[in-house]
C-alpha cells in the first residue's frame, strides 16, 4: 500500500455498529492505492468484496452479494502495508497519477456514480440538488453532475466551503443555517424545483430534500450521517410522482468505469488533508470535526 483515505463509515466502525464485531487490533480503512506485490502496476482497490456466485452478483449487482463484506468493516481494512484482495477488486491506473487523490478516489466516486448515472439516470439540462457539501460523496457528485451537463446546486452551513464548491463550478449555493433550503429552490426557479436530489445526510435535510424536489423528481439516497429515521408524506409522494432511491456503492461494472474515468484524469477528488500513518488518531479526528472539505488521506508507504 501507498496510502489509504478515511470515509465517514470508518467513523461508524470506530464507534460500533449493529452487527458487525471487530476486535482490536483492527485494521481501519477501505480506500487504496497501490503496488501489485512483484510487478509495477499502480492499482486503486474497490473495497466491497462479494462472493460472485449468489442471485444478485450473477445479475452483475455485486454491491447487493448476500455476503458482501466491506474491507476494514467486515475485514481487515486498507491502512496497512500490505493486503489481498481479489484480482477483480483492483485496477491499474497510470503510474503519475497522483497518490493522494488517488487514494481518495474510489469509494465516493464509485457510490456518487451509481447515485446520479446508473439509479437516477441524471441527464443533460437537469437541475440537481447536492445536500451537505464537502463530505466525499457530495464532491464526487457535485463532479459527476457537472461532467453530465446538469445544473448544480449545493448547500453547506458553513460559506467557506460553498465558496470552495464555486471554485468547483457549482452553480448555485445555499448556506442552509441561514436559510430555508427549499424556499430558496422555490424561488429561484419560479416553483418549479430540482430534478433530482442526492441527499446522504438524513434527518437534517430529508425534508429540505424532498421540499425541493420538483414534479416527477428523484431523491436519491446513500446515506444517514445525521441520524436515519426521516419522515415522508405519502400525499405528496404520489401527487407528485416522486421517486426514492436507495444507492450504495458500485457494482464492478460501475467501478470499471469509474476506473476510466481516473485514468483519463478526471473526477479527481478534492484532497483536504494528508497524514502520516504515525498521525493517524488526528486524522481520525479530522474527519469527526466535520471541518474537512474533500478526502483525508493517510500515507502508508513512501
Ligand atoms: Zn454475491
Amino acid at each position: 500500500m501507498l496510502a489509504a483515505s478515511l470515509n465517514h463509515l470508518d467513523l461508524f466502525v470506530l464507534k460500533g455498529l449493529p452487527g458487525v464485531t471487530i476486535t482490536p487490533h483492527w485494521v481501519m480503512g477501505a480506500d487504496a492505492v497501490g503496488i501489485v506485490d512483484g510487478t509495477d502496476d499502480l492499482v486503486v482497490v474497490n473495497p466491497g468484496i462479494s462472493d460472485g456466485t449468489c442471485e444478485y452478483c450473477l445479475r452483475g449487482e455485486q454491491s447487493l452479494c448476500v455476503r458482501f463484506r466491506l474491507l476494514g468493516e467486515h475485514m481487515p481494512g486498507t491502512i496497512a502495508e500490505y493486503i489481498v484482495v481479489p484480482e477483480r477488486n483492483v485496477a491499474r491506473i497510470p503510474r503519475d497519477t497522483p497518490i493522494p487523490e488517488a487514494a481518495a478516489f474510489t469509494l465516493s466516486t464509485l457510490t456518487a456514480w451509481r447515485m446520479l448515472v446508473t439509479r437516477a439516470q441524471l441527464r443533460p439540462e437537469e437541475h440537481v440538488l447536492i445536500q451537505g457539501i464537502g463530505g466525499g460523496v457530495a464532491l464526487a457528485a457535485l463532479q459527476i453532475a457537472r461532467q453530465a451537463g446538469a445544473h448544480t446546486w449545493v448547500t453547506s452551513s458553513s460559506d467557506d466551503k460553498l465558496a470552495r464548491a464555486r471554485q468547483l463550478g457549482a452553480d448555485e449555493t445555499i448556506n442552509y443555517r441561514t436559510t430555508d433550503v427549499a424556499r430558496e429552490i422555490r424561488a429561484r426557479t419560479g416553483k418549479r424545483g430540482v430534478d433530482v436530489v442526492v441527499d446522504s445526510v438524513g434527518e437534517a435535510t430529508w425534508a429540505s430534500s424532498l421540499g425541493a424536489l420538483g414534479k416527477f423528481g428523484r431523491l436519491v439516497t446513500c446515506g444517514a450521517t445525521s441520524g436515519a429515521m426521516v419522515m415522508t408524506d405519502a400525499r405528496r409522494l404520489f401527487w407528485n410522482q416522486w421517486t426514492i432511491l436507495g444507492s450504495t456503492m458500485g457494482n464492478d461494472q460501475e467501478f470499471a468505469a469509474v476506473a476510466g474515468e481516473l485514468r483519463e484524469g478526471r473526477l479527481l477528488p478534492p484532497v483536504d488533508s494528508v497524514f502520516d500513518i504515525s498521525q493517524g488518531r488526528d486524522a481520525f479526528a479530522r474527519l469527526e470535526s466535520g471541518a474537512q472539505f474533500g478526502k483525508i488521506v493517510i500515507r502508508v508507504g513512501k
